[in-house]
């Protein structure tokens, strides 16, 4: 069955409207690339799957794992089997990453994690990441470089092990080390169980990632679908000969 079903999805930010009718499908083992102009509305899209309040949905629906969630708060979702990564994560003083991702992970699984099997599976996890098992005590994000950032939202991901990662990329400022943790760390994630949604236009990770569909999102609409050779059409045609489209 399904995993993700988004049906005709309207959202608003501030009254503004910026998803103006979405429609598409997730299957687990999917790996599904949203490419598309700046402002088209791609975070939206990403937020709105996640549930961010700030994103109101005016009309359609998501459906996950075979429920309706669309009026779900952020945390149900999560425990459904949801994750996102923030294209500008936030640092968080004075909490370690151990104790962050350990707090997450008894949320989303609701029962109690227990530190010294948590700190082994951190430790592992960590280490096929190449992530000094230090910075488990420092905190989230605090003075990361831009990889180390990367790397602890992998990490974060392949701990939680969620049933749909989304993943929204920055289109700049990610370094050749970075983009190839994602890469890497999507790939180590991904498998026939479970899908990923990414955003990004490097193309760096989308070749090593081998997308099954790519999806073009222009002005709140996604005007074409097609397999990964579209990263290659889109890369020679521009993005104006889809704006017609929309
Ligand atoms: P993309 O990720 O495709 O670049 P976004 O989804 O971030 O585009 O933004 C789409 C539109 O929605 C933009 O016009 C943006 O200014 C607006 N928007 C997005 N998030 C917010 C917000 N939190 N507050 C106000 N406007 C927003
Ligand atoms: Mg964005
Ligand atoms: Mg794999």
């Amino acid at each position: 069955a399904e995993l993700l079903q988004v049906k005709d999805l309207e959202v608003s930010v501030e009254g503004k409207k910026i998803l103006k009718g979405i429609n598409l499908t997730i299957n687990p083992g999917e790996i599904h690339v949203v490419m598309g102009t700046n402002g088209a509305g791609k975070s939206t899209l990403a937020n709105a799957i996640m549930g961010n309040p700030i994103y109101t949905v005016d009309k359609g629906s998501i459906v996950f794992d075979g429920n309706d969630i669309t009026e779900d708060a952020v945390n149900d979702r999560a425990k459904a089997g949801i994750f996102m990564s923030f294209q500008h994560p936030i640092s968080v003083p004075g909490i370690t990453v151990e104790n962050f991702i350990r707090t997450a992970k008894s949320t989303i699984t609701g029962e109690n994690v227990r530190a010294l099997a948590f700190k082994k599976e951190l430790k592992a996890k960590m280490d096929e990441l190449s992530f000094d098992a230090a910075y488990a005590q420092r905190y989230v994000n605090e003075g990361f470089s831009g990889g180390e950032r990367k790397k602890n939202e992998i990490l974060q991901m392949s701990i939680l092990d969620p049933k749909l990662a989304i993943l929204d990329e920055t289109d700049s400022g990610l370094d050749v080390d970075a983009v190839r943790i994602v890469s890497e760390g999507v790939n180590r994630f991904h498998n026939e169980k479970n899908s990923v949604l990414i955003i990004t236009h490097h193309n760096q990770i989308l070749q090593k990632l081998n997308p099954t569909f790519v999806h073009v999102l222009i002005n709140g609409k996604i005007v074409k679908t097609g397999d990964a050779s579209l990263v290659k059409e889109i890369e020679e045609k521009g993005y104006d000969a889809y704006k017609e489209l929309a």
